[in-house]
């Protein structure tokens, strides 16, 4: 009979192996320490629950807002490399979650922060910041995805000191509940793609949540038309004029997402591990195993080669000369690590890995639209072979 394992004095807590987070400032590691305490207080007893609901936990909404963690960047002069291993730290606990806050902040806020006027910035972002005002982002279309550059169809007309918006929206996150949403449109003058803070009490404007998804189910996603929406052209960003601005929010927010994969494969490895020294067959853990525990040690692989991509990544955007094709290289490489770990830890709860009861099989979903969204696999690839080969294998 082999003896019980005491997962909390193993010398390996989480997926961290090479102790990356040794490489952020003490005043950072406690601050991570805190929201890591946070989330385990106040997301991971409530996230399954949601998950399965398909409902958001409106009252988080207060509770994010005083736990002040908004723009840790560029408004709280935090390294990249914390804001991104709290990123993952967030997936970790709950990859919804994690997508609200990339929406709100990263996608919304980050909009505002990058094309606003700073008399726009003035006047919205203290109460983005303050999660008085929530945020959505409205760029793909029923017709326009991997291709929405070129594809843009909503329309936006000037009409003396207002514009005149219509089009469809669809996949946007936050958007049921959200106050504002910064909508992606076709200037009919110019054919060029400008960002506008449409209020969502506007005549004309309309969210329908989308249902029945099987990956972050507790995010709100909603397909949105607009019909003769009148927004004030002091709404119109002043920087968001052609799809080339909206790229710079994109080429930020898309990091995000990258560090989404490695908090997932945390959390992959966190309850897999568990499992397998818990659970018993043959009168022994699993974890005594040796093919299960290549399987950990294939998923552990996969957590520490994503993360040291991105921490060296984050380095370059500290410095200021990261990339866009190296954050498409990451977001390509870590969702296509996490869709592998995912997979091999649901496989090491047998069963039990495909009921949220478990958690594995919530991972395992919420990989699928983490893989897609924010340019799917397959264009991050080819934006990546673009610019290694000097060919452009899309356009
Ligand atoms: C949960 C979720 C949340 C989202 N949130 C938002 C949001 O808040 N705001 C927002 O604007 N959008 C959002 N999106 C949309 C997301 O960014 C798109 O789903 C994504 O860009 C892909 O577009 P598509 O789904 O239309 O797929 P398509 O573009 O139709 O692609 C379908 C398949 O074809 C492949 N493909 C397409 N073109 C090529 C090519 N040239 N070569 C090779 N393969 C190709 C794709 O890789 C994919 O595998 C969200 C999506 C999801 C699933």
């Amino acid at each position: 009979m082999s003896k019980a394992v005491d997962l909390n004095n193993l010398p390996y807590p989480d997926g961290d192996f090479y102790a990356f987070e040794q490489l952020l400032s003490s005043a950072e590691r406690e601050r991570l320490l805190t929201i890591r305490e946070w989330l385990a207080k106040e997301v991971r007893p409530i996230a399954v629950d949601c998950w399965n609901r398909a409902e958001f936990p409106m009252d988080i909404i207060p509770k994010l807002a005083e736990l002040d963690i908004m723009s840790p960047v560029r408004r709280q002069g935090y390294s990249n490399v914390f804001a991104g291993l709290v990123h993952a730290e967030f997936t970790r606990a709950d990859a919804s979650l994690a997508t609200f806050m990339g929406v709100h902040d990263g996608l919304f806020a980050g909009s505002i922060e990058a094309l606003g006027s700073e008399e726009q910035k003035a006047q919205w972002l203290p109460d983005i910041y303050a999660l008085r005002k929530i945020g959505a982002f409205g760029l793909t279309e029923p017709l326009g995805g991997s291709d929405v550059a070129g594809g843009t169809r909503t329309t936006a007309q000037r009409d003396g000191d207002n514009w005149i918006l219509n089009g469809a929206k669809r996949w946007i996150g936050n958007a049921t509940f959200s106050d504002w949403v910064v909508i992606y449109a076709r200037d009919v003058a110019d054919n060029q793609v400008k960002a506008f803070l449409v209020d969502t009490a506007t005549e004309g404007y309309a969210a329908t949540k989308i249902e029945n998804k099987i990956s972050l189910r507790t995010v709100q996603n909603a397909d949105i038309t607009l019909t003769n929406v009148m927004v004030p052209h002091d709404f119109k960003l002043a920087g968001g004029n052609s799809f080339r601005d909206t790229n710079k929010v994109l080429k930020v927010t898309r990091l995000g997402v990258a560090w989404q994969a490695v908090g997932l494969q945390m959390a992959a490895f966190d309850v897999a591990r568990r499992y397998a020294v818990e659970r018993q067959q043959f009168g022994r853990p699993l974890a005594s195993f040796q093919l299960v525990q290549d399987q950990l040690v294939q998923i552990l692989g996969n957590t520490v080669s994503s993360m040291g991509m991105m921490v060296r990544l984050a380095q370059l955007e500290d410095e200021g000369v990261a990339k866009d094709e190296q954050s498409t290289l990451a977001k390509a490489f870590t969702t296509a690590r996490m869709r592998e770990s995912v997979a091999l830890g649901r496989s090491i709860l047998g069963g039990n890995g495909i009921v949220t009861d478990y958690e594995i099989a919530k991972i395992f979903s919420d990989a699928e639209a983490i893989y897609s969204y924010e340019g799917t696999h397959e264009i991050n690839t080819l934006v990546t072979g673009r610019a290694i080969t000097g060919v452009s294998a899309f356009l």
